[in-house]
């Protein structure tokens, strides 16, 4: 950030030093992705991160860049450390099979040099004596080698066991991964999408409506009084409000729509193919099925409301842009007495 000050009082040789160093950072991101290919949850956050530092720089843009790079980093540091404890079983499973086989073959070549011997002598005796105590000899020799050849194997198998289950922890780990990368996408409380799960859904539905030409709406909606719920009934019921009022709209939209929380009491929905038309019935059916159900809590119903601003997204229009007007509209609901839907200018 405080680079990012200095370049701005530099003026423009301030501006090509910064797209220097950007474009070296850009090469690091590339190399290091390369590098990590087999890694599905880093190489996307570094994407991520690429696809951030793309656009126009300014102080969020690093922020955010800098978010992701923390992300990256202590994600790396935990794959790092339970890999290197997997791979460490893995090697003393490999060192300790090999001392085995090496001990094994030592062995088995002792008991074929004796069995070479013993045939030699059978060869030159005729002494039914001798060849009696020959035998009963080679059937000792031949019953240790079984016996040592019985342990090896109960090794091998133990070992096996042991190596399939260091496979089976890598697995784990790397399935427990890929959900924590899932996971920063989501809202704890609602499971529906977060802020950063929103900014990806927006790059998708936008670029899709705009290889389709379709309608893309954009609407903000935040719960009325809010406050006041909670400040009466308490958090806990303030939250079970919020779950409850995710839950309806989930119920009242289509599955092609793109329900987020944005922060607090304020979600942002998306719905790809719509008109502002169709929109605001949609939204206005959200608002007949909150009103005609009522949240409970201790028998007491309380009434849910919430007002809302929506917008057609425009041509090339940013996400900031979109959710300025969305705003500027919810404000305007707000302020004519809320529980109300205004369409954005
Ligand atoms: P308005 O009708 O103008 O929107 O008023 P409001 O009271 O809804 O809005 P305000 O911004 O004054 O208050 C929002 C409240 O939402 C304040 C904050 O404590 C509460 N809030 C934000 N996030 C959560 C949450 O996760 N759980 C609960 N229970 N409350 C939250
Ligand atoms: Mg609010
Ligand atoms: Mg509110």
């Amino acid at each position: 950030k405080q680079f990012c000050r200095r370049f701005d009082e530099c003026g423009e040789s301030g501006r090509k030093l910064q797209q220097g160093l950007l474009n070296l950072l850009n090469m690091l991101m590339k190399s290091t992705s390369e590098l990590l290919a087999e890694d599905q949850w880093v190489g996307a956050q570094i994407n991520k991160l690429r696809e951030t530092i793309s656009g126009p720089l300014d102080l969020q843009v690093i922020e955010q860049a800098e978010q992701y790079l923390e992300e990256i980093t202590q994600r790396q540091e935990i794959i790092r450390r339970n890999l290197s404890e997997a791979k460490l079983t893995l090697k003393k499973m490999v060192t300790s099979l090999i001392t085995n086989i090496e001990e094994l073959s030592d062995t088995t070549g002792g008991y074929q040099e004796k069995l070479e011997q013993y045939s030699e002598i059978i060869s030159k005796t005729d002494d039914i004596k001798e060849l009696n105590q020959l035998l009963v000899q080679i059937m000792e020799e031949t019953k240790q080698m079984q016996k040592s050849a019985l342990n090896y194997r109960n090794d091998f198998l133990a070992a096996r066991a042991e190596v399939s289950l260091a496979q089976d922890k890598i697995n784990q780990l790397e399935t427990e991964l890929q959900e924590m990368g899932e996971k920063v996408h989501e809202d704890h409380l609602t499971g529906i999408l977060n802020r950063r799960g929103l900014d990806t859904a927006f790059e998708r539905e936008t670029s899709r409506s705009t290889r389709h030409e379709t309608s893309l709406c954009f609407a903000l909606l935040d719960i009325d009084n809010f406050k006041l719920l909670n400040d009466t009934h308490g958090h806990k019921v303030g939250d079970d409000a919020l779950v409850y009022l995710v839950e309806s709209v989930k119920d009242t939209t289509r599955p092609e729509d793109v329900v987020s929380r944005y922060g607090g009491e304020e979600f942002v929905i998306l719905l790809p193919n719509t008109s502002l038309e169709e929109a605001t019935q949609i939204l206005s059916r959200i608002r007949r099925n909150l009103t005609k159900k009522f949240f409970l809590h201790e028998n007491k119903r309380l009434l849910i409301t919430f007002s809302a601003g929506i917008a057609q997204l425009q041509a090339g229009e940013s996400q900031e842009s979109v959710f300025k007007r969305a705003d500027e509209a919810l404000y305007r609901a707000k302020k004519g007495g809320k529980n109300q839907i205004i369409i954005a200018d």
